[in-house]
């Protein structure tokens, strides 16, 4: 049988969150919480960003730090100059006529990002290298009215500060693109430049993918050693475009090493690259065109705009000011006991682990905030509250379940009580009241019903009292002090 290596190489576009647009200060509609789509069009834009005869670009630095801060989390060189160029293209949703963007002097280069080996099936994690890190303006975007046939122009996103991320071609299968697509959209999220929301077009991908066959020879050898010497033929690199979901990136390079690797008769002789589309409808690529080269844009230095230049001092700064990486908060968690899910989570929630830092630093017990968060996040999830739980009144309900005046259950009750508008202290005092009424009320209930165990306790059998004590912490759900109980039973008895 034949043997085939699959080589994929990722270009990953993110949208940032800053308040600004790239080179004008129209508001950056990735910033808002809404889709972009359902804005009205062209309602976020200026002379500048539509692209008008005469204006100039200004730089919005905050920009220029978000990538500088991304390319630090990538572990990438940050560069000491850098530049913009202009990359030409014709388009009708780019109305300079060219784009900004970074062509030889990129502000971050030679980065890497491991992927965890168990996340997909082999031993070791892998070290997947980073070319570099720019950054450029997004362009508009266009919609088609299928009845009329006519087409329209948005450029509300149009000069959008975007980073671009390329890697080398460092990964070996589609499982492991989806990976690393993955651990990246939680890097951002936690250092904080962008919501990296795919289904908000916040974070998107481009593929390279090719399919190399192996010769026999070199098969049993590991799959690290085969240089470009030992295979026989390969098939044409394949750029996929704009692959926007997980599962999308997945199915569409398995689609596609299916689809190479059968079609061997019409690899060509010569290295070549063609460029396909994903159809999610039907888990199948398509031919869209054949792929430009670097020369075909016609790059040149952006005039209108300076060399950016940094110092050691200030890349120091950038890396103090730098968030706790998801990698980080792992460490830091792993004595806690906290799941690597619940790290996950915290780490892609911005918000999230802004409430738990802050609510930890009253509450020392990382579990129980968590256990408690997650309760709050499900009391919300199913529309029962629409207002979260108030931090401060949190901090008072838990500070009394640490301290084991209250039981578990009550405050999981107590804390959907508080979901639906509740005051805390009001709680908190209604309960204690009720528990003494209640308890009271329960071991009478008890004694009456247990005859048996109440007559062998008067002929001296202790035992019995246990399972009294027990039918009453049954009761009331493990909330009742199963001493105070037994006293209170012995007094009734
Ligand atoms: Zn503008
Ligand atoms: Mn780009």
């Amino acid at each position: 049988m034949n043997k085939f290596k699959t080589t994929i190489g990722l270009e990953i576009h993110v949208e940032l969150n800053t308040k600004r647009k790239m080179f004008c200060d129209c508001i950056n509609p990735a910033s808002l919480s809404s889709k972009i789509s359902d804005r009205k069009p062209n309602t976020f834009c200026c002379p500048t960003c539509m692209g008008f005869p005469g204006t100039l670009p200004r730089t919005n630095e905050l920009a220029i730090e978000f990538a500088r801060l991304t390319g630090i989390a990538l572990n990438c060189e940050i560069q000491k100059e850098s530049k913009f160029d202009r990359k030409h293209y014709f388009y009708p949703d780019l109305p300079k006529g060219y784009q900004i963007s970074q062509y030889d002097m990129p502000f971050c280069k030679n980065g890497f990002l491991e992927i965890d080996g168990e996340k997909t099936c082999s031993e070791q994690s892998r070290r997947i290298r980073i070319n570099r890190v720019h950054l450029e303006e997004d362009a508009g975007k266009l919609i088609h009215h299928q009845d009329s046939g006519e087409s329209f122009v948005d450029l509300n996103r149009a000069g959008t500060p975007l980073i671009e991320i390329v890697t080398e071609p460092d990964l070996e299968s589609p499982e492991q693109a989806k990976e690393f697509v993955k651990k990246l959209r939680d890097i951002i999220r936690a250092i904080g430049v962008s919501d990296a929301d795919m289904e908000k077009g916040h974070l998107r991908c481009d593929a390279n993918i090719d399919v190399k066959l192996i010769n026999s020879k070199s098969q049993e050898t590991n799959s690290k050693q085969i240089s470009n010497s030992n295979f026989q033929k390969m098939s044409p690199i394949v750029e996929i475009k704009n692959l926007n979901s997980f599962r999308f990136i997945e199915k569409a390079l398995e689609f596609e090493v299916e689809r190479l690797s059968l079609d061997q008769e019409n690899w060509p002789e010569e290295k070549s690259k063609i460029t396909r589309g994903f159809d999610s409808k039907t888990g199948e690529t398509y031919e869209q065109r054949r792929k430009e080269e670097a020369a075909d844009y016609r790059y040149f230095p952006e005039p209108d705009l300076p060399v950016y230049t940094i110092t050691d001092d200030e890349i120091s700064k950038l890396k103090v000011n730098l968030k706790d990486l998801p990698e980080d908060l792992e460490n830091q968690m792993s004595d806690m006991g906290i799941s690597k899910e619940q790290v996950s989570m915290l780490s892609s929630d911005k918000k999230l682990r802004e409430i738990f830092n802050t609510v930890l630093k009253e509450v020392n017990d990382p579990r129980l905030v968590l256990t408690y968060l997650m309760l709050i996040r499900g009391i919300v999830k199913k529309g029962n509250s629409t207002a979260a739980v108030n931090i401060k009144e949190l901090v008072v309900l838990l500070k009394e379940i640490k301290s084991g005046n209250i039981k578990h259950e009550i405050g999981k009750r107590l804390l959907s009580k508080m979901a639906e508008g509740e005051r805390v202290d009001g709680l908190l005092e209604g309960f204690k009241n009720q528990e003494e009424y209640d308890i009271n009320k329960v071991i009478d209930k008890v004694i009456s019903s247990n005859t048996k165990a109440v007559s062998d306790f008067r002929k001296g059998q202790q035992n019995a009292v246990g399972f009294l004590v027990g039918s009453v912490m049954k009761e009331t759900k493990g909330a009742a002090n199963p001493q105070e109980v037994k006293k209170l039973i012995i007094e009734k008895l």
